[in-house]
């Protein structure tokens, strides 16, 4: 994928870069019509947390990759907009942890479908990966959700008891709960119905998370689940500092 030629130090290189990965994606016909706008939607949020990785969203972090390591069947399901914004940065993850991925859209078509599975199969090929990239040829559905946004694969989403969902919508969300999964999200909206509904969220920028994940597992720093972990006392953090930046 091509980056942009803009100067590192400008104060919004990395806004600006992700800004571009979702042009470049887009020209590719990976995105779906609205994913500038749910782009936007996390930016705005992202301006509010003051563009850093919160100390309560680096916990989550912790916790959501302790998960992952634990599981029995860890899937991470991915989207147009997270393949575009990290696609190579979670292949990493995907690698280091054995963790098959699965592609999810909610609007699906086959062109789209074929833009995104070989791009990821171009990442792969190119960094040397050994990750498995399901969600070409579905055979199954999530329970209670309408439509073709409830395909999915049974040896991937459908059968794994951990799932990291970045940017997940709130429905799909929803009905993963409600088959009993472990569900980890990466939302910057903390007052969102994925947000609110996760097991684990993690309030904070996608590229910042899967960095601070690969980073984590490359230090091989333990990583322990914590019991005493309360997943709505961490949103609340996040939803506390976002009220400091109205009251500066
Ligand atoms: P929900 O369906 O969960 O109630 P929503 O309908 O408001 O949420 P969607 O459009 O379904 O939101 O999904 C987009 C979500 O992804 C938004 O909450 C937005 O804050 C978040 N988001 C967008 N880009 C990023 C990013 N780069 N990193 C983290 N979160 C992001
Ligand atoms: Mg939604």
């Amino acid at each position: 994928m091509g980056e942009i030629a803009a100067d590192p130090t400008h104060p919004r290189y990395q806004s600006l870069l992700m800004r571009h990965r979702l042009e470049e994606a887009e020209k590719k016909g990976m995105l779906a019509g609205s994913a500038l706008i749910a782009h936007g939607r996390g930016e705005a949020f992202d301006y509010m947390i003051g563009e850093q990785t919160l100390p309560s969203a680096l916990q989550a972090t912790h916790q959501a990759l302790a998960y992952l390591s634990q599981a029995k069947n860890p899937v991470i399901s991915l989207n147009g907009n997270v393949v575009a914004l990290a696609g190579r940065e979670i292949l990493h993850l995907a690698h280091h942890l054995q963790c098959p991925v699965e592609i999810n859209i909610f609007y699906r078509t086959p062109e789209r479908m074929e833009a995104l599975l070989s791009h990821l199969h171009e990442i792969k090929q190119q960094e040397g990966l050994d990750v498995d990239i399901l969600g070409a040829e579905p055979n199954a559905r999530i329970p209670g959700l309408e439509g073709p946004r409830a395909k999915c694969t049974k040896e991937g989403i459908f059968e794994a008891d951990v799932l990291l969902v970045p940017l997940e919508d709130g429905d799909r969300c929803e009905a993963l709960v409600a088959m009993g999964k472990t569900v980890l999200v990466i939302d910057l909206n903390p007052l969102s119905r994925t947000a609110q509904m996760a097991s684990v969220t993690i309030v904070d920028e996608l590229t910042r998370v899967v960095n601070n994940m690969n980073r984590i597992l490359e230090s091989e720093e333990q990583t322990m689940l914590l019991s005493t972990y309360d997943n709505q006392a961490t949103v609340q953090q996040a939803l506390d500092h976002i009220s400091t930046f109205f009251a500066s």
